[in-house]
């Protein structure tokens, strides 16, 4: 099963990665990043393979209580169903002793151009290690699993990974690592290389994803002995890291050829936590059949030929007339809706204008910021039109203010009850995704700047021809045409995150500034200039569907990164 041609290929390394939506080997945004990479490769023909942790009992599922709260239990999924064992075997150390790793191949085929993208699962969980080793690859980012299983957990992807693919008979010519959890992979090279740091240089690339200080790991060096023993001399590990700590950015940095963020602005604040690097910028992307739902396919399919092939061609959106559109459109809503009020047992209406919210509970993506003052938004629904707003999102397992997050919308939508039905969908996953960013009328994306990356949902919702109203931050600040691609929320973001007392004038702010926007424009427009409205949505694929798709992302990586 093993395509032939093993040779000149990009390795590229993910802890997490969303293929489809019943391999549960995913969390949020880096995971399906990786997903719509590895298909637009396929579709590209890119010769590449992927490596990742196997995570057979998933992430997270989970089921919330009356109150918001979140229950959060493990996420098995059929892995025999979906991949062939592999029949290969290398060990590494970890905590003194060898574990085994094995692998799992799922092979994504292109249905476009039929070239296939392995993907090369990591799993520790056999028979010949000792019942904490088996537990490595169990489950993604488990609340259970202390810093130093996070560790070995890397230990499993960078080292085992790069020993699974050499025994597999792959020459790599690349290694991509995606995020700092691959970083290791930079020790089995340097100690292929007599600790030479240049020939590791000229095969390794790095993107980083978190513009947030603690998204960065960081590994004490007790624990690194503990735990990698003298893998390579600590010397070594330093001069490559720090001296307080093993920094796996810091690692990959200064041992990768090319480094890069994922947004224009990202690179900004990237370059300005890590002074002395060059860090290139390459805005992220999505695969776009995969998230463009059924009737905005066919309307592509009349309109727009060679819109799968050629996402460029979007541009020629612009001559959909209006009906079609809105039909299409209307299609879509009426689906999703009835998607949520089955699951949810809800009433949401296909005639309210209907604003979406979908990202991981955590505190800096602010999903109760709209309901921040309640008379301001109650006044909204009742004298300027009505409204209905959707949510959904996980909290990590154990991250105990996401969960509270969560408590706090369910708290504001029950004193709201009379003037606003608000629904939480559970369990977010990529079916969910999916299904909010094709169907509702506006997405909401409002995070503390400069803190998010990127974003790509708000990408999804603009295939689908739903305008984004948004702070700018990540792509929207590239994305953004006031009154014609969207709207924005506040002012632009500064470099560096904000001081407690900044972060509350800014909700302040941000909270005006989006009220503002709901009862001056995008309330009034949605019911009293539908022409205008119908205008947006056609820039939403028009004007930025040429530009955020993997397919225009990989050329930028084959054009940047990984040519040498
Ligand atoms: C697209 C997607 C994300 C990423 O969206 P952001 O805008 O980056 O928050 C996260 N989770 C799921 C399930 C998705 O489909």
């Amino acid at each position: 099963m093993v395509s032939e041609n093993l040779d000149g290929r990009i390795a590229y390394y993910t802890m997490e990665i969303g293929i489809e939506n019943d391999v549960k080997t995913y969390s949020g945004g880096l995971g399906v990043l990786a997903g719509d990479t590895i298909r637009s490769f396929a579709d590209m023909g890119v010769p590449a393979v992927c490596v990742a942790q196997l995570n057979e009992r998933g992430y997270c599922k989970q089921t919330l209580e009356e109150d918001g709260t979140q229950i959060s239990e493990e996420d098995p999924w059929p892995v025999e169903e979906y991949c062939e064992k592999l029949d290969v075997e290398v060990t590494v150390p970890i905590n003194g002793r060898d574990v085994t790793v094995t692998a799992w191949q799922y092979d994504v085929v292109s249905e476009r151009s039929g070239h296939t993208v392995p993907i090369i699962y990591l799993d520790t969980n056999v028979e010949s290690n000792d019942p904490e080793a088996r537990e490595y690859t169990q489950r993604l980012y488990s609340p259970g699993y202390g810093e130093d299983v996070q560790l070995a957990q890397e230990i499993v992807l960078g080292i085992g990974g790069t020993r699974i693919l050499a025994e597999l008979g792959y020459e790599i010519d690349t290694y991509h690592m995606n995020e700092g959890h691959a970083a290791l992979l930079t020790l089995e090279l340097l100690k292929e290389n007599d600790m030479d740091p240049e020939p590791v240089r000229e095969q390794t690339v790095f993107t980083t994803h978190t513009p947030v200080e603690a998204g960065h790991d960081q590994f004490n060096w007790g624990l690194v002995n503990e735990v990698l023993g003298e893998f390579v001399p600590q010397d070594v590990l330093k001069k490559y890291s720090r001296e307080q700590d093993l920094h796996m950015t810091l690692l990959a940095l200064n041992l990768s050829r090319y480094a890069n963020s994922v947004a224009k602005k990202h690179q900004e604040v990237s370059q300005n936590m890590f002074p002395g690097y060059e860090i290139d910028a390459i805005t992220n992307g999505v695969h776009v059949p995969f998230w463009v739902g059924d009737s905005f396919k066919e309307l592509y399919d009349e309109y727009v030929e060679g819109w799968r092939e050629n996402p460029y061609k979007l541009k020629h959106a612009s001559v959909i007339p209006d009906d079609d559109l809105w039909e299409a459109h209307m299609e879509e809503k009426r689906d999703t809706i009835e998607f949520i009020n089955e699951r949810e047992g809800s009433d949401l209406d296909p005639e309210k204008l209907t604003i979406g919210f979908a990202r991981r509970a955590t505190a800096y993506k602010r999903a109760d910021l709209i309901f921040y003052e309640h008379e301001r938004l109650r006044h909204i629904a009742e004298n300027v039109g009505e409204f209905q707003l959707v949510f959904a999102g996980k909290a990590f397992p154990g991250d105990e203010d996401g969960s509270g997050n969560i408590q706090k919308i369910f708290h504001d939508a029950w004193q709201l009850n009379d003037a606003i039905n608000v629904e939480y969908v559970e369990d977010y996953d990529m079916e969910v995704g999916a299904k909010l960013t094709s169907g509702v009328d506006v997405w909401l994306n409002n995070p503390r700047r400069p803190l998010e990356a990127c974003g790509t949902s708000g990408m999804k919702a603009a295939y689908n021809g739903i305008p984004q109203l948004g702070t700018l931050d990540g792509w929207w600040v590239e994305g953004h045409i006031e009154n014609e691609t969207g709207w924005k929320i506040g002012p632009e973001a500064e470099e560096s995150e904000p001081d407690e007392t900044a972060a509350a004038d800014e909700d302040r702010q941000d909270a005006m500034d989006l009220y503002d926007q709901l009862e001056n424009t995008v309330v009034p427009m949605y019911y009293e200039d539908r022409e205008k409205w119908i205008d947006i949505m056609r820039n939403t694929m028009s004007f930025n569907g040429p530009y955020y798709h993997t397919q225009r992302m990989v050329r930028e990586y084959l054009d940047d990164a990984y040519t040498q």
